[in-house]
């Protein structure tokens, strides 16, 4: 028997400008780089953005029946950690540690399904050795004041990731820092010297620690092999650090390095790029201390094609959250109104098998959300609809479950659900009802205070009393 093959994906191709259709190096298996956290603080929901989106597009891989093995870096050794340990007395460990741990927890609350590999740089200092002794044999590099830089004007094609135009690569000057603009296009630091007070490790230049760029390339190629498939990252991301890890993986080992780069552009608060620098990040953590739900805010990230900038604003939010609830007060509805007849709805459920197609059709066309989301609501709707008229047999409810499976296994927007909760919760509303016929109201009142501080919000309908989590 052959194995199914995967429908179609159509992806925006930063490298080449254009959509094209991705076919990876071993057919039906994308070997995807998406790069991590630099671990010295709590990620903010603009980090989050670029996660979420990467989840958006693992998932849609895996529902094309891809196979996908994806590797996320954690950069646990760069200027911002440094600067953190120095001023804080910190050693490396501390400096880093709550973060990695907050940063696993983050994406577990936003359901962000796991990454196969997530290396360290720490533990792959000696892969990054390598790739400089490979540049150094191939003429590449050059030592000054013990560091050691990547010669940009000995590299063919430097620039044609970010479109960077000759005039703008000032070659022979150099660049220490690891974030920088295209106006500053230098020979960049590979190996950065020891500096007092700085923690290094030995290499054939000295003591002294790995640059960004140089850990993304040595993790990369070691999990997913020296040319890989697909590669992402923020729109911040593509000059300097893509540019340059194209630079050295290839200076390195003389075969392309990535095929296809997809960048995601920014959350924006007010115009501006959300980021730690400027002082206007909400991280996960505030806006749950807020009291907002973690789906509502996966759907506010998801929400937006991942090309088109995302405003934060807290009506966005409210939206999201609007529409998460839409989601489970169909679920809600259908339990109350059990189906009244065996067999299907004809017409109901190729209505629903056109809309499971219109959302595979549109993520496979370069991650578009909004059709997506439009076929699931589109879906919520019919099921409304047909409720209304009357009912909806078992036959098609399996239909409509199927469907929403498709649609969670790459949204995943259900509630939990607990079946020993929701029994525990039934009895007390039980016992409230109890409560109320024996007019010991202080009693009933006290039942639905406890579960509202649990979340649980109650509606006394003719039809008895009924309830529903709130988000
Ligand atoms: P960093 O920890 O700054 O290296 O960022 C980690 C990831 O988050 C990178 O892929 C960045 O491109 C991305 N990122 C940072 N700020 C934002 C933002 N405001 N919106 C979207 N993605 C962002
Ligand atoms: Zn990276």
């Amino acid at each position: 028997m052959c194995a199914r093959m995967p429908g179609l994906m159509r992806i925006y191709n930063t490298l080449t400008r254009s959509v094209e259709e991705l076919e990876p190096i071993e057919p039906g298996h994308v070997r995807l780089y998406t790069c991590g956290p630099t671990v010295y603080d709590y990620a903010h929901i603009g980090n989050f953005r670029a996660y979420v989106w990467e989840d958006l597009l693992r998932r849609t891989l895996k529902l094309l029946g891809f196979r996908v093995t994806q590797v996320m870096n954690i950069t646990d050794i760069e200027d911002k950690i440094i600067k953190k340990m120095n001023d804080e007395g910190l050693t490396l460990d501390q400096a880093t540690r709550p973060y990695i741990d907050a940063f696993f927890e983050d994406i577990e609350t936003l359901r962000i399904e796991r990454a196969e590999h997530y290396p360290r740089a720490t533990d792959h200092i000696e892969e990054m050795l390598e790739i400089t002794a490979a540049l150094e044999k191939r003429g590449l590099t050059y030592e000054s004041q013990g560091s050691l830089y990547f010669k940009i004007d000995a590299f063919e094609g430097y620039g044609r990731l970010s479109n960077l135009d000759n005039r703008e690569v000032k070659s022979g000057a150099r660049v220490d820092s690891d974030e920088y603009d295209k106006d500053d296009a230098r020979d960049f630091v590979l190996w950065k010297g020891h500096r007092e007070g700085e923690v290094s490790w030995p290499s054939p230049y000295g003591e002294g620690r790995p640059g960004w760029h140089l850990e993304c390339s040595a993790m990369s190629m070691k999990y997913l092999g020296e040319s890989f498939d697909l590669h992402t990252g923020g729109v911040d991301n593509i000059f300097p650090h893509h540019e340059n890890e194209i630079a050295q993986s290839e200076g390195a080992t003389g075969k392309p390095f990535v095929r296809y780069w997809m960048h995601a552009a920014h959350l924006m608060v007010d115009g501006e790029k959300m980021a730690k620098s400027k002082g206007n990040f909400y991280t996960l953590r505030d806006l749950l201390e807020k009291g907002h739900a973690p789906r509502a805010i996966r759907l506010l990230l998801l929400g937006t094609y991942y090309r088109g900038p995302l405003n934060f604003t807290f009506e966005g939010l409210a939206k999201a959250t609007s529409e998460v609830q839409r989601l489970d007060d169909m679920v809600v509805r259908l339990e109350r109104e059990p189906a009244g007849a065996d067999g299907n709805d004809e017409d109901f459920d190729s209505r629903v098998a056109a809309r499971v197609d219109e959302f595979k059709q549109a993520l496979a066309n370069d991650l578009n959300i909004s059709s997506a989301l439009g076929a699931v609501f589109g879906t919520v709707r019919e099921v409304h609809q047909a409720l209304d008229k009357g009912e909806l047999p078992s036959g098609s409810r399996e239909t409509l479950a199927g469907a929403m499976d498709v649609f969670h296994s790459v949204l995943d927007l259900a509630a939990d659900t607990d079946a020993g909760l929701d029994a525990e919760i039934e009895a007390l509303i039980e016992q409230r009802n109890e409560a109320r016929k024996a007019r010991n109201f202080a009693e009933s009142d006290r039942i639905r205070d406890e579960l509202t501080a649990r979340g649980i919000l109650l509606e006394d309908t003719p039809q008895g009393t009924v309830w529903k989590r709130k988000l």
